[in-house]
């Protein structure tokens, strides 16, 4: 079911609960809650795996004020609070998700450069056991795996 399946007033409904539960996870984080948080957490809700730029493009259509630096702030002070995850992939801007503390990992496209969650290996974080951890108490793994996605390899099949 969609919003947009809804009369009205249930649509209105649903779009406060979200902003409650949004403003939740804003709280126990440890931060206030302010609009340009708000609206960033929201754009990140809809499209996870987003870069800064790309957030400032949907927080910019609800908040005109907003400032591409605002952006990177909330970013920093979301990330540091441990309620949203940076993932760098080498030659990416940093990529930015909701989906944190599952140790899950990432799938990019060589290709295209579409990126997917990939669930741990096999079995609880760090899913990956070093051969040697050097005395660590090693709490994640951060994998990154590189191939390409299905669109691309039809799209490279084609005569
Ligand atoms: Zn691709
Ligand atoms: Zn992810």
């Amino acid at each position: 079911m969609t919003i947009s399946n809804l009369s009205d007033g249930e649509g209105l409904r649903l779009a406060a609960a979200d902003a409650g539960l949004l403003e939740g996870g804003i709280r126990s984080a440890g931060l206030k809650v302010t609009a340009p948080r708000l609206a960033v957490l929201r754009a990140l809700t809809d499209r996870p795996h987003s870069t800064a730029d790309a957030l400032f493009g949907v927080v910019r259509a609800d908040l005109p004020g907003t400032s591409l630096q605002a952006v990177y702030g909330v970013l920093a002070s979301f990330t540091s609070a441990g309620l949203v995850r940076k993932i760098e992939p080498a030659g990416s801007p940093a990529l930015f998700e909701r989906r944190v503390g599952d140790n899950h990992h990432h799938i990019v496209c060589t290709h295209c450069g579409v990126v997917h969650d990939v669930d741990c290996a096999v079995g609880h974080a760090p899913c990956l056991t070093p051969a040697d951890a050097l005395g660590f108490d090693v709490r994640a793994a951060e994998v990154i795996y590189w191939g390409l996605c299905a669109q691309c390899q039809a799209e490279s099949a084609l005569p």
